[in-house]
C-alpha cells in the first residue's frame, strides 16, 4: 500500500485531494490492490450522521449507520421491507457491522480488470487505455446502459431501493447542503467511464429520506446470485407496489447486477400501471424492461436471468400483506 496521511475530519467540505474514510470497507481494498491511491484519508466516523428515524414523511437515514443497523430495525423491515432485505442480502455480516450506508452506494464495480491493474486495458482505471471485459471476461458484466468504453455492473443492493422508492440523497460541500434525487448520483459510463457520480469534488454525503408512499410495505428485494449469501447479484429486483385488489394503482421496480447503475425500469412500471397482475403481465413488464439490453459473449443469459427475477419479485410482491 502507498503511503497517505490520516486525519479525522472535523466537516466537509473537503479539497479535492482528500478521500472520506468512513467503514472502509470498500476503499481499503482497493488502496490495497493499488486501485485507489489517495494521498490524505479524513475519518468521518466521528461526525455523527447516523440517525435512523421513521416519520409521516417517511425513512430519515444518516449516511453513517450502518448496513447491518438497518437491516436490523424492526420498524424500517415493517414499513420499508426493499430497504432492510437489500441491506441483509448484502455482503458478509462482519462487513455489514462496518459498512456505512453512505459509502456503500459508492462502492466501486466488481469488474476483474478495473481492479487488477496489471491488466493494462480499463477506461474506467485508466481512460483511453480500453475495455478488457468487452471482449474478455464478462459473465459479470451489465447489458443495460453500457457504452462502447464500459460495460461494467454497478454492484450494490441498497441502491436500488432507493431508486425504485423515489429517495433524496443529501450533500454537504463547499457551496452548503444540497439535496437531489438518488437517482440522479449515478451517471451512465457513456465515454467517460472514470466519472461515475455528480458528486462535487470534497462533497459528502450525509443522509437519505425515503418518502412515504402506498407502496413502501408491499415492497421486496429479490437477489439471485452464485451462490446463497456473500456473492454480489447476478440479477435483482426492487420491487415495490400499490394495488388496487388486483390491479397495479403503481408500481415502482429497480433493478441490480445487469445494468452500469442501480436501474430504474420505467418502461415496465408504465406497463404495469392499471393492469392486472399476474404471470403473463409481469412477464410482458420484464420483457419491457429488458428490450433495450445488450450483450456481450459470456453474459448472454442475464437478460433472461433478468426477467425471470423480476417476475417471481412482482408475484411475490403481489401475495404480501401491505
Ligand atoms: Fe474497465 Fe469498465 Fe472495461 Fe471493466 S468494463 S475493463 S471497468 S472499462
Amino acid at each position: 500500500m502507498r503511503p497517505f496521511s490520516y486525519d479525522r475530519a472535523a466537516g466537509a467540505p473537503g479539497d479535492a485531494g482528500t478521500t472520506w474514510l468512513a467503514g472502509g470497507t470498500t476503499l481499503l481494498d482497493l488502496m490495497k490492490l493499488d486501485v485507489m491511491r489517495p494521498e490524505r484519508l479524513a475519518d468521518i466516523n466521528g461526525l455523527g450522521l447516523a440517525e435512523v428515524r421513521l416519520d409521516a414523511q417517511g425513512l430519515h437515514l444518516g449516511a453513517l449507520a450502518r448496513m447491518a443497523e438497518v437491516a436490523g430495525n424492526a420498524e424500517v423491515q415493517r414499513h420499508f421491507p426493499v430497504v432492510a432485505q437489500s441491506l441483509a442480502l448484502a455482503a458478509s455480516q462482519q462487513l455489514r457491522n462496518m459498512a456505512s450506508l453512505g459509502g456503500n452506494v459508492l462502492q466501486r464495480t466488481r469488474c476483474p480488470y478495473f481492479r487488477d491493474p496489471s491488466h493494462a486495458a480499463c477506461n474506467k482505471r485508466n481512460p483511453g487505455s480500453g475495455c478488457g471485459a468487452m471482449d474478455g471476461a464478462n459473465r459479470l458484466q451489465a447489458v443495460l446502459g453500457t457504452s462502447d468504453a464500459c460495460i461494467a455492473a454497478y454492484p450494490g443492493d441498497f441502491a436500488q431501493a432507493l431508486v425504485a422508492l423515489d429517495a433524496e440523497v443529501t450533500l454537504r460541500g463547499a457551496a452548503g447542503e444540497r439535496r437531489m434525487r438518488f437517482a440522479d448520483l449515478h451517471v451512465q459510463p457513456g465515454t467517460t467511464p472514470e466519472r461515475e457520480t455528480t458528486l462535487r469534488p470534497g462533497e459528502l454525503i450525509t443522509g437519505f429520506t425515503v418518502p412515504a408512499g402506498p407502496w413502501a410495505a408491499r415492497s421486496l428485494y429479490l437477489k439471485v446470485r452464485d451462490r446463497e449469501s456473500y456473492a454480489f447479484a447476478l440479477a435483482s429486483a426492487a420491487v415495490a407496489l400499490d394495488l388496487d385488489g388486483k390491479v397495479v394503482r403503481e408500481a415502482r421496480i429497480a433493478l441490480g447486477g445487469v445494468a452500469t447503475v442501480p436501474w430504474r425500469a420505467a418502461e415496465a412500471e408504465a406497463d404495469l400501471r392499471g393492469k392486472v397482475l399476474d404471470e403473463a403481465s409481469a412477464t410482458r413488464a420484464a420483457e419491457a424492461a429488458f428490450a433495450a439490453a445488450r450483450t456481450h459473449g459470456e453474459n448472454a443469459f442475464k437478460p433472461e436471468l433478468g426477467r425471470r427475477t423480476l417476475v417471481r419479485a412482482l408475484l411475490l410482491a403481489k401475495r404480501m400483506e401491505a
